[in-house]
């Protein structure tokens, strides 16, 4: 299988502002073009898309392509059951939703501590594993957003799981908070293969300063900014599958035209981006990924993801607090969505954030940069 896999998170909209609103035919245009490029693994959730991701698969690709054309993935998140009676009742939606008969892939998403120690509580391994005896799940695996320490003991209490997908970028590689490369170790000390998403942390590694993008570009040309960081995680030899959230053809050829037929990158190459990611936390940065996990439930509908992206972007840019394009974006923003210093702190948006951003704190800088 090829190592590229097509991330359905963040999929072309018809209405900008709608994440549920699908682009159908934009994307099965994606879809062909992938298909025909020899690509097969499709990677949704339950949640993705305003929970549409799934009905857009079955309309894009299940009811246009034989069953074993393609390779699906989807994911059951603990944070949307409440009994164990749930584990069975959203993998019997998903079944429905996306008409696929069977999941190729079924991962427990977004596996931390907490949500780990739900599903246990739910008797998710066990369900999911007799919906494996029953041939409706191919292979078994889980997503993860938590330290080594934790994936350790995951992957020693559940020795079934067959693959785990994991956050790792050149970013990440080597931060403290996220520990990707520890992560990717434990994993491969387990024989347990890689599945990596965020391979361009939500966009973050698309746009480099300009001293690393010049340096990019004295030895690849024709490379784009993006295409390294994907480049960077699938060169690693534990990593089954790279998956990108492509959103527009243009991403997707880009993709393809280096994923056709791969060539990891070079020892000199590697140290260039690790020495990239040294020149970024040099930056302040909330280390945001774009997943929107944490809108839904946001009493107050803060664009949490949206202002952390235009803070970053002013900050990089050496903002002053005066006049700025991001300016001018966060105050459009804030007449469709509350403002950030409408945060009440009920803290909903941090127990499910991915990242472990202290949203709270990270809203009110915001608010006090932007509000002025
Ligand atoms: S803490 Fe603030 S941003 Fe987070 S869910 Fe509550 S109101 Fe929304
Ligand atoms: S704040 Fe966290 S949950 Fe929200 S979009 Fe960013 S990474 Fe995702």
């Amino acid at each position: 299988m090829k190592k590229l896999g097509f991330g359905l998170m963040r999929l072309p909209r018809l209405d900008a502002g709608d994440r549920s609103s699908v682009d159908i035919e934009t994307l099965c245009r994606m879809a062909d073009e992938f298909i025909e490029n020899g690509f097969t693994y499709f990677d949704t959730a339950w949640m993705y898309c305003g929970f549409n991701s799934e009905r857009a698969v079955k309309t894009a690709l299940v009811e246009r392509y034989p069953r074993d054309a393609f390779v699906l993935a989807t994911k059951f998140h603990a944070a949307f059951a409440k009994e164990s009676a749930d584990v069975d009742r959203i993998f019997n939606e998903q079944l429905e939703k996306t008409g696929a008969g069977y999941f190729d892939r079924y991962l427990l998403h977004d596996l931390s501590l907490e949500n780990y120690e739900k599903c246990e509580e739910f008797g998710a391994f066990e369900t999911l594993l007799k919906r494996r005896d029953a041939g409706e799940i191919k292979r078994l695996g889980c997503s993860f957003h938590d330290t080594p320490e934790v994936l350790e003991r995951v992957l020693t209490e559940h020795p079934e799981l067959e693959f785990v997908q994991l956050q790792i970028n050149y970013l990440d590689w080597e931060s403290p908070a996220i520990r990707a490369r520890e992560c990717y170790e434990v994993a491969t000390r387990h024989g347990v293969p890689v599945i990596v998403m965020e391979p361009v942390k939500g966009g973050t590694l698309a746009k480099m300063p300009e001293s690393v993008e010049r340096e990019m570009r004295s030895l690849h040309p024709d490379w784009s900014t993006a295409s390294w960081a994907i480049r960077f995680a699938a060169s690693l030899e534990n990593v089954e599958i790279v998956l990108s959230g492509m959103s527009s053809l243009e991403q997707m050829r880009d993709n393809i035209s280096f994923m056709k037929d791969f060539t990891p990158l070079s020892d000199g190459e590697v140290s260039l981006l690790l020495r990239a990611a040294d020149e970024l936390r040099k930056n302040p940065f909330i280390p945001c990924t774009g997943c929107a996990y944490c809108v839904d439930g946001c009493p107050q509908n803060i664009a949490i993801p949206k202002y952390f992206s235009l803070y970053n972007e002013e900050k990089r840019n050496g903002g002053d607090g005066g006049w700025s394009n991001q300016r001018e974006y966060y105050d459009n923003l804030t007449r469709h969505y509350g403002a950030a210093g409408d945060c009440i702190g009920c803290e909903q948006c941090q127990n499910i954030c991915p990242q472990h951003i202290r949203i709270v704190g990270k809203l009110k800088e915001i608010a006090d940069y932007f509000g002025k």
